[in-house]
């Protein structure tokens, strides 16, 4: 078919979608978004809706499905989580105006905003205790720079960094969508599909460095960067391709952005994406929330105090003066019970500001929005109220001073605002009583307009003689009065057919008008209308008179947000029976009864207690403890908690602890052994040892190295090789602090040779062959394993583990009477036997499987754990 056959409509259409080829095209028509071609297939399955035809293109059906305007919140998730971006195509004017300008014109449309990841700002899209981050990463020559804006709250920060820093800055702040120049989009895609974001390549022109100067200069209506300080080009072409985006997604409406901070990598400690993964700080290695850190230390009660424990968590501080400062908020908090109590209380009704301001910003709130300014700033008065007295420490008192100055603006929401507002501007009904001389006039004739109508029902009942007569209303004819039909003749004849004009007749019903009732409906809609201009006019109003103030409404909302955290930890710290650590500037690392705050609160689920055990690293004698002891005993759980502690601490948190001595850390380093981390399904010794080089390369003497049994990914004298070398290495070149985890008992030998390395193991008591657990971490060397212990716990059959011990006890009357050949050895044990014996005892066959399998094993390669696999490997050979 010809190309002329294109509808007006198609061809708008098309215009438009040519636009947005990446993202689908939600085509407004009256109260759908409409999807077409292969917007509408991939959109149709994504959803789970119908797909349906409408005309043809060019002699083909057109595929189409679409969505209910009212509800398109919940299909645009639904998509934006399925990976899609989604343009928004509205309807510019009306039918009538389309008409007006010539009668086969078309509606104009627009896409009035692109729906992507990075660029949500409605509360149901958004998780209100997380950021939602927009990152932009851009490489001027040898300098890269990482920029990131969550526009739901307006923080911009930047920082310049190097390349290999991408992946960890990615793990730490979790951006959901970032942006990079098209040519480099190749070389950085593997990092960050490890992270799940949304990978968004943009041409070199948005990352232009000078016209990103122009946009930025623009935007904060500065003359110069340099107000904001100094920038490298990188830095600044980062934070231009975020604001040149946010003009391309959000079409000219640009978000409130507080001016961009700068923040520089040295000040935090260092922490890499595999050991945030590993030390479950705010995900759990099973993918949730639950089971993280953060889940487990999280008591805010705003989203904006949630959000901040997150930003604290994952970058905790270098800097005593900063982290105590923090500390002494929650100190005080711990030591004023009362008014710690009070607060949260006040601060249980604090809405989310940020998030309300960045949405009046760009123009996508409602009353409910002025209504969470007012309610917060309510709350802010009666906070200071309470803090007023309070003899408050520095970081307090400073928020405290950021909660006031908003006076006018509250009594200003006050008068104008309901206590309770709608939804939605266009219905109008927000604004309180008495607060618009006009608006009250306008509403008042509006109301009296129906009373005047309920006047006239009665006086229509006198009139017609029928007292079943009704006024009604309905959007099709607007007021109409009513009756059955069983008085259809009576109304339809003189005299009351004069005055009565037939409008509508129904299966059991006919409607009339009257001229005064006509009138009297005008009156009502013009009333009406005229409210709701009104009520249009001073929502613009108050909406201008915040954004004017919101560089203090930012101030106040984070001063709230810091008040949270410091009464949420406080309240933590004593629930949980918490300690101020001591924070110092050498390399102390001393720990007395510490715990692991998730395995703590997940055995007191199972009425179980959790052990308390002390850490030195301070250097005297040892930095370095070795931890040696049977599987299960709690050395993943004791070096982890180390490490989480010390975090804490770092953060301004009070620690699981009975006393903590923290010299800061600068860089944290956590990694397990591959066979732990089968769940990423790896080539995993690889990766081990890829990771292993990492830290080797990386760690400096202010660092905290954490290692749970590395080298076992590989044959027995490999690992215990690359472990040795590991350990010589970070004791002689890298002199960190660290907790070293093995089974490899031969490595308790270095204890003696290199002076900082010290002995530890987990204590097990031997109880009639069983082991017993006891959790408890004690100077000196594991005398043995216990592998079989553990194995007939888990469960491993009898026969099993009694043929196991066999071969143990022959192995280690091998090794004490020395020289003896594992393979003599194993000639001389009796043969497996299953117990309860086999009834039959078939002729042995000249030959067997598991005999075969003996003669290749070499027992002094063997770890316990070797040995249990290889007892499965003759039982099945059997
Ligand atoms: P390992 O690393 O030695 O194999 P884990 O640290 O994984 O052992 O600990 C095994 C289990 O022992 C944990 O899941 C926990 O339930 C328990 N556990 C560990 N440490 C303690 C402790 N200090 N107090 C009580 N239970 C503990």
């Amino acid at each position: 078919m010809a190309k002329d056959t294109v509808t007006p409509m198609m061809a708008q259409y098309l215009e438009i979608k040519s636009g947005y080829p990446d993202a689908l095209l939600f085509y407004r028509m009256g109260d759908f978004y409409e999807l077409f071609f292969d917007d509408a297939v991939a959109a149709a399955e994504a959803l789970d809706i119908a797909l349906t035809k409408r005309g043809k293109h060019l002699g083909e059906d057109i595929p189409m499905c679409g969505v209910p305007v009212h509800s398109a919140e919940n299909y645009l998730l639904t998509l934006i989580r399925k990976g899609f971006r989604v343009a928004v195509g509205e309807q510019m004017e009306s039918p009538e105006e389309a008409k007006k300008r010539g009668s086969k014109s078309v509606v104009a449309r627009d896409v009035v905003r692109l729906v992507t990841p990075g660029t949500l700002t409605e509360e149901s899209l958004l998780d209100a205790r997380r950021h939602n981050y927009l990152a932009a990463f851009a490489v001027v020559r040898d300098d890269a720079a990482l920029a990131w804006v969550d526009i739901s709250t307006g923080a911009f920060h930047v920082m310049p960094m190097a390349t290999v820093r991408l992946g960890p800055e990615l793990a730490r702040l979790a951006p959901s969508e970032l942006l990079i120049p098209d040519e480099i989009e190749r070389d950085y895609a593997e990092t960050v599909s490890d992270f799940g974001i949304s990978l968004t390549p943009l041409s070199r022109g948005s990352f232009d460095s000078t016209s990103a100067t122009d946009r930025l200069c623009a935007l904060f209506k500065i003359a110069s960067l340099d107000a904001f300080g100094t920038f490298t080009r990188a830095e600044i072409a980062a934070m231009g391709a975020i604001v040149d985006y946010l003009d391309i997604t959000q079409k000219g409406k640009l978000p409130l952005l507080r001016k961009p901070l700068r923040e520089a990598s040295d000040r935090t400690v260092q922490i890499d994406a595999a050991t945030r993964r590993n030390l479950e700080l705010t995900h759990a290695l099973s993918g949730g929330r639950a089971g993280s850190l953060l889940s487990a230390i999280d008591r805010t009660v705003t989203p904006g105090g949630a959000r901040l424990l997150e930003r604290r968590l994952s970058s905790p501080s270098r800097d005593i003066t900063t982290i105590n400062d923090r500390l002494a908020a929650v100190d005080a908090m711990v030591a004023d019970r009362p008014t710690a109590k009070s607060l949260r209380e006040a601060l249980r009704r604090v809405p989310d500001l940020d998030r309300a301001l960045s949405r009046l910003a760009i123009d996508r709130a409602g009353p409910r929005d002025l209504a969470a300014i007012r309610n917060g700033l309510t709350q802010a008065e009666a906070i200071t109220a309470q803090l007023s007295t309070a003899d408050l420490p520095p970081l307090m008192a400073q928020a405290t001073g950021a909660l006031t100055g908003h006076d006018d603006l509250l009594s200003l929401l006050d008068a104008a605002l309901v206590a309770e507002p709608p939804l939605l501007t266009r219905d109008g009904g927000f604004i309180a009583p008495g607060f618009d001389t006009e608006l009250d006039e306008s509403r008042q004739l509006r109301d009296e307009g129906r009373g005047v109508i309920a006047a006239m029902q009665t006086e229509y009942a006198d009139l017609t003689g029928i007292p079943s007569i009704k006024i009604k209303h309905n959007n099709v004819l607007g007021y109409f009065i009513e009756v059955t039909a069983t008085h259809a003749d009576k109304m339809l004849s003189e005299p009351l057919n004069e005055r009565f004009k037939h409008r509508q007749t129904t299966a059991n019903q006919l409607r009339f008008t009257t001229p005064e009732l006509s009138e009297m409906e005008t009156r009502i809609l013009n009333a009406g209308g005229r409210a709701l201009d009104i009520e249009k006019r001073l929502y613009d109003r108050l909406k201008s008179e915040i954004l004017a103030r919101s560089s203090d409404l930012t101030d106040t909302a984070r001063a709230l947000s810091e008040l949270d955290l410091a009464t949420a930890l406080a309240d933590l710290s004593i629930a949980e029976n918490w300690c101020r650590p001591k924070i110092t500037d050498d390399r102390a690392l001393r720990i007395t009864g510490g715990r692991h705050p998730v395995v703590e609160q997940s055995l007191r689920r199972d009425g179980t207690p959790f052990i308390a055990n002390d850490a030195d690293l301070s250097g005297d004698p040892s930095s370095i403890w070795l931890l040696t002891g049977p599987n299960m005993a709690g050395k993943s759980t004791f070096l982890r908690q180390t490490a989480l502690i010390t975090l804490l601490a770092q953060m301004g948190s009070h620690v699981p602890a009975e006393s903590a001595e923290i010299g800061t850390i600068s860089q944290l380093f956590s990694r397990v052994g591959a066979s732990d981390d089968l769940a990423r399904g790896r080539s995993t010794f690889m990766v081990e040892m890829v990771e292993t080089a990492a830290i080797l390369n990386q760690a400096d003497d202010r660092a905290l190295v954490i290692l749970d049994e590395i080298g076992r990914g590989t044959a027995t004298y490999d690992g215990l090789s690359i472990a040795w070398a590991t350990l010589e290495h970070l004791h002689e070149v890298n002199r960190s602090r660290a907790l070293f985890a093995t089974h490899y008992h031969e490595m308790t030998q270095l204890a003696g040779k290199l002076p900082c390395v010290e002995n530890a193991t987990v204590a097990v008591r031997e109880h009639d062959g069983d082991v017993i657990f006891l959790h408890e971490v004690i100077r000196g060397a594991a005398d043995r394993s216990y592998g079989v212990q553990v194995a007939r716990l888990a469960g491993l059959p009898d026969s099993v583990v009694a043929r196991a011990r066999e071969v143990l006890d022959a192995l280690e009357k091998g090794d004490r009477e020395g020289g003896q050949k594992p393979k003599a050895i194993i000639d001389d044990l009796p043969l497996f036997a299953a117990a309860p014996p086999a009834p039959v005892a078939a002729p042995a066959p000249a030959a067997s499987p598991a005999l075969d399998l003996l003669d290749q094993v070499n027992p002094d390669d063997l770890t316990p754990r070797d040995a249990l696999d290889m007892l499965y490997k003759l039982k099945a050979a059997s």
